[in-house]
C-alpha cells in the first residue's frame, strides 16, 4: 500500500490553500493594528523549557509530546505550544532591555500533541498566537481578547461566546487548593485516575477535566473568583470595565482553569457551539511569572493561541464561505503549430502581471477550451492559424461570449479593458 500521512495529520491541498492565505492576511493585520510584530521560533526546543514551562502536572507534558533524543543525545521536543519557545527567545535574545511591553505574534506555527484524533483535535496543527511581554495592566488582557473577538467577528463567525475566569497568583491561590482539596476529598471516588493524581500534585487541574464522570463533581466545587487576592480582584475588575466599556459580550465562567501551569490572574477562551458540541478556538491567559522561571526577570505577560484549523471548521460549521480566487485570469489556447507564438504570449502575459497559462499536455483545441472552463480562467486567448498568419490572438470573455481580435502585444492591454468594462 501506498505511504500515507500520519495519523492526526493533515494535508492543505493546494485547491484549499486559498483559505488558510485568506486567514493568515487577516491575521497579520489585527495583530499590526495593535503594535504585534512577528516572531518565528523553531519547530522543536530542549525538552526541558516545556516541563519547566509548561509544568509537569499538565496534560501536555505528561502524555501528549513529542519528545526524543537526537543524535548527540540531547532531549528534544516538538513545540506542544507557542507560549514557551517565545518566552525563551524573548529570553535569550535579552529583549526585556528594549522598550516594555514587547509585543509579538506568530502565524501559522506548527503544534503537535500526542492526542488521541478526533474531530477538531490533530497530532498536528497550527496556532495564530499573540504575546505581550512586559505589561501588567489589565487593559492588555483585554486587547488580546478583543483582537481575537474582532478577528473573528470580522471572518462572519456568529456564535461567539467569550468566557474568562481570574485563577489568582501564587498569594492567593494556595488558599484556594485547600479549599478545593477539602470540596474534592469526599468525592475522590467518583474521579477518574488522572484526576486522583491531579487531586494530589494540581488540584485546580481537576477542573479542567473533560471526562462528565468529573465535571459532575465539580460542579458545585468553590470558585477561584471568592478567594483572590486584593490585587488580583482589582485587576479582574478592571478586565471586565476594559470590556464592558466595548460592548462585547462575555460571561464569567470560574470553570475555566486552562490545560497550562504557567497562567496567572485571567484565564480566557473563546468558544463556539457546533453541531458536534462545544468547540474552543482560541485560549488564553496571563502569565506573569513564566520568564522569572525560565530563568529571566519577574516580568509580566499575556497572551493567546488560536487554533487555525479550528477556525477554518468553525467557518465551515457556519456555512461561511471564504473568497475563492481562480487559478488563472488567461488561458492561452492554441493549434499545435503556434506553440511557440502561445509559449511567448503566456510569458508576456505574466510579466504584465496577469495570470495566464497555456496547455502542456498537447490537448486538442477543443479539450483546452475544456480545460479552461474547469480553472475558472475569466478569459480564454486563442491562436489559430488565422491569428498565426497575422501576428493576432483572439481574446474571448468565457461568461459573456465576446470576442476581440487584436494585436499579439495588446493581448494585456485588452485583457485589462475588456476586465473593467465589464466592471
Ligand atoms: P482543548 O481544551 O480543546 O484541549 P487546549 O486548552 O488544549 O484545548 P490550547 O493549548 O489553549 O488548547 O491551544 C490553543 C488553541 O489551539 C485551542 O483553543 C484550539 O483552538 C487549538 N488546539 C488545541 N489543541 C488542538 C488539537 N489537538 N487540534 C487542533 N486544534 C487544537
Ligand atoms: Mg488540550
Amino acid at each position: 500500500m501506498a505511504i500515507q500521512a500520519p495519523r492526526g495529520t493533515r494535508d492543505v491541498l493546494p485547491a484549499e490553500s486559498y483559505r488558510w492565505q485568506y486567514l493568515e492576511e487577516k491575521m497579520r493585520k489585527a495583530a499590526a493594528l495593535a503594535g504585534y510584530r512577528e516572531v518565528r521560533t523553531p519547530v522543536f526546543e530542549h525538552t526541558e523549557l516545556f516541563a519547566r514551562g509548561v509544568g509537569d502536572t499538565t496534560d501536555i507534558v505528561q502524555k501528549e509530546m513529542y519528545t526524543f533524543n537526537d543524535k548527540g543525545n540531547r532531549s528534544i521536543t516538538l513545540k506542544p505550544e507557542g507560549t514557551a519557545g517565545a518566552a525563551r527567545c524573548f529570553l535569550e535574545s535579552n529583549l526585556y532591555a528594549d522598550a516594555l511591553p514587547c509585543k509579538m505574534y506568530y502565524l501559522n506555527a506548527p503544534i503537535f500533541r500526542y492526542e488521541a484524533p478526533q474531530s477538531g483535535r490533530l497530532r498536528e496543527h497550527h496556532q495564530f498566537g499573540l504575546e505581550c511581554f512586559g505589561a501588567q495592566d489589565a487593559t492588555v488582557d483585554a486587547e488580546l481578547i478583543l483582537l481575537a473577538y474582532h478577528l473573528l467577528e470580522e471572518l462572519g463567525v456568529k456564535n461567539l461566546s467569550v468566557r474568562i475566569n481570574s485563577i489568582g497568583c501564587p498569594n492567593c491561590r494556595p488558599s484556594y487548593h485547600g479549599a478545593l482539596k477539602d470540596f474534592l476529598v469526599s468525592r475522590l471516588d467518583g474521579l477518574c485516575e488522572d484526576c486522583k493524581n491531579r487531586y494530589e500534585r494540581n488540584p485546580l487541574r481537576v477542573l479542567d477535566c473533560k471526562k462528565p464522570g468529573c465535571k459532575a463533581q465539580v460542579k458545585d466545587a468553590p470558585s477561584m473568583l471568592d478567594y483572590l487576592c486584593e490585587e488580583c480582584r482589582d485587576h479582574f475588575a478592571q478586565l471586565k470595565a476594559c470590556l464592558q466599556s466595548e460592548g462585547i459580550p462575555f460571561a464569567v465562567d470560574s470553570r475555566i482553569v486552562r490545560g497550562l501551569d504557567y497562567y496567572t490572574k485571567t484565564v480566557f477562551e473563546l468558544v463556539t457551539e457546533t453541531d458536534g458540541g462545544a468547540l474552543t478556538v482560541c485560549g488564553g491567559g496571563r502569565y506573569d511569572h513564566l520568564v522569572a522561571q525560565l530563568g529571566g526577570p519577574d516580568l509580566p505577560a499575556v497572551g493567546f493561541g488560536m487554533g487555525i484549523e479550528r477556525v477554518l471548521m468553525l467557518l465551515d460549521s457556519e456555512g461561511i464561505e471564504i473568497p475563492k480566487p481562480d487559478q488563472y485570469e488567461v488561458f492561452v489556447t492554441y493549434m499545435k503549430d503556434n506553440r511557440a507564438e502561445a509559449f511567448a504570449l503566456v510569458q508576456a502575459l505574466r510579466r504584465q502581471g496577469i495570470r495566464a497559462d497555456m496547455d502542456h499536455c498537447s490537448r486538442s483545441l477543443k479539450a483546452q477550451f475544456k480545460y479552461a472552463n474547469k480553472t475558472g480562467a475569466r478569459f480564454a486567448a486563442t491562436i489559430g492559424e488565422e491569428e498565426a498568419r497575422t501576428g493576432t490572438v483572439r481574446v474571448k470573455d468565457m461568461g459573456s461570449g465576446e470576442e476581440r481580435t487584436v494585436a499579439l502585444a495588446e493581448a494585456g492591454d485588452t485583457i485589462r479593458k475588456m476586465r473593467k468594462e465589464a466592471e
